[in-house]
């Protein structure tokens, strides 16, 4: 009998993981490399939120929780809900998890059967997919055009909706294109929804506060509040609080769906860890003036990064309107062969030879299900996008 499951063969380890963690070998390793893979902040904790886990600790709040979160922070989330988003919660009818990953994951295990379709906006986040396959459900792609900044139109929504029909994954601003939905954009998503009652409403809200040049966030169930009974809104304290490591998400949704992902989390995880949670409870009630300075900055580095490969002949870079990563076509450089040798057939075969030749480390665009492509983050310093991105221009000068 063979060791590993079937379910495991349905699915990829994560892009975005593996690309971070060759990166910081290589480092370890002593080589001269610019890791523009990972997506998390560059820019530690802020100090309030520290000195909460700091105080947590030595408050003994280091015990087991609730499975899914303790009073004070879900009740820090309906206040956040409620300021930010417009969307009144319950406590119980708020989840809280080890990531916006194990939300997510959660939701798919407490919901789908076999035969299951999710609907998934191409280019997406690389764990969507495998997800939807572990919890045995049906990815569904519809493909963003880059003529829209890689967004998708109602008419390819309505299309994609069938009686089996499930989930619709919603994620603006966009991991990996940094696109975001204005608000008749998205009114226009849920008009559609509104016609298929079946089918729910799972959103990523992570990059909520990484929006630029007046780019107004809006979440489905604030835009149509016809949805609230069918939608699991999703955020997290990750990026916009930069606490990557502290695996703090969460999620406002429908009681009967948090009862069910809490079950799930009960027999795997159980709580998150609890110090995280207190100094998640600072992030969320705590000063907020350092989101629009970031914003700023984070805005600060797209124009350079978006100008420099813009500048480029055979790249073609979209402004996007939000996150911290750009999505740059390469559909100008395929056939061509780098200095190095490497025929240039792939975005894989482009990033890998970037990678070697110039020690910059970018994720593919294949691995997001839209090529030819690769996503930048630029959530590190000037100084090393400066650098990164004359090693690119350089890369691309001299292929032939
Ligand atoms: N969301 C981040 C990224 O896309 C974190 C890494 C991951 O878990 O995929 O890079």
């Amino acid at each position: 009998m063979p060791l590993l499951s079937d379910t495991l063969a349905r699915v990829k380890p994560s892009p975005t993981v593996a690309v971070t963690q060759l990166a910081a070998e290589l480092k370890a390793a002593g080589k001269d490399v610019i890791g523009l893979g990972a997506g998390e902040p560059d820019f530690d904790t802020p100090e309030n939120i520290k000195a909460a886990a700091i105080a947590a600790i030595h408050a003994g709040k280091t015990k087991y929780t609730a499975p899914d979160g303790i009073i004070e922070l879900k009740q820090a989330i309906c206040a956040k809900f409620a300021r930010e988003n417009g969307l009144t919660y319950q406590p119980a009818q708020i989840t809280i998890s080890t990531g916006g990953k194990q939300v997510l994951y959660n939701a798919f295990m407490a919901t789908l059967n076999p035969g299951d379709e999710v609907i998934i906006p191409a280019p997406y986040w690389v764990s969507y997919p495998d997800m939807v396959l572990l919890g045995q459900g049906t990815p569904v792609f519809i493909e963003g055009s880059p003529e829209l900044g890689y967004k998708i139109t109602p008419e390819q929504l309505d299309a994609a909706i069938t009686p089996k029909t499930k989930w619709f994954l919603f994620n603006s601003p966009s991991n990996p294109t940094g696109a975001g939905y204005t608000r008749d954009e998205l009114k226009a998503l849920t008009d559609v929804l509104m016609r298929h009652p079946h089918v729910w409403v799972m959103t990523d809200d992570m990059y909520e506060h990484l929006a630029y040049d007046g780019f107004e966030f809006c979440t489905p169930a604030q835009v149509e509040p016809g949805l609230y009974e069918r939608t699991l809104t999703c955020n997290g304290v990750s990026k916009a609080y930069a606490m990557t490591g502290w695996r703090i998400g969460y999620a406002g949704g429908p009681k009967v769906l948090i009862d069910a992902m809490r079950k799930i989390q009960s027999q795997s995880t159980n709580n998150p860890c609890s110090i995280s949670q207190w100094a998640a409870v600072e992030a969320l009630n705590g000063p907020q003036d350092f989101l629009a300075p970031n914003a700023e900055m984070f805005k600060r580095r797209r124009d350079l990064v978006v100008s420099a490969l813009d500048a480029i002949e055979g790249i073609d870079c979209p402004v996007p309107e939000g996150a911290f990563y750009v999505y740059p076509s390469i559909a100008g450089l395929l056939g061509r062969t780098s200095a190095g040798g490497t025929l240039i057939d792939t975005d894989e075969a482009f990033a890998k030879a970037l990678l070697e030749e110039t020690g910059v480390a970018v994720v593919f665009g294949a691995a997001f299900g839209l090529s030819p492509n690769f996503r930048i983050s630029y959530a590190t310093s000037d100084a090393a996008l400066t650098e990164a991105c004359k090693r690119i221009t350089a890369f691309c000068a001299g292929l032939t």
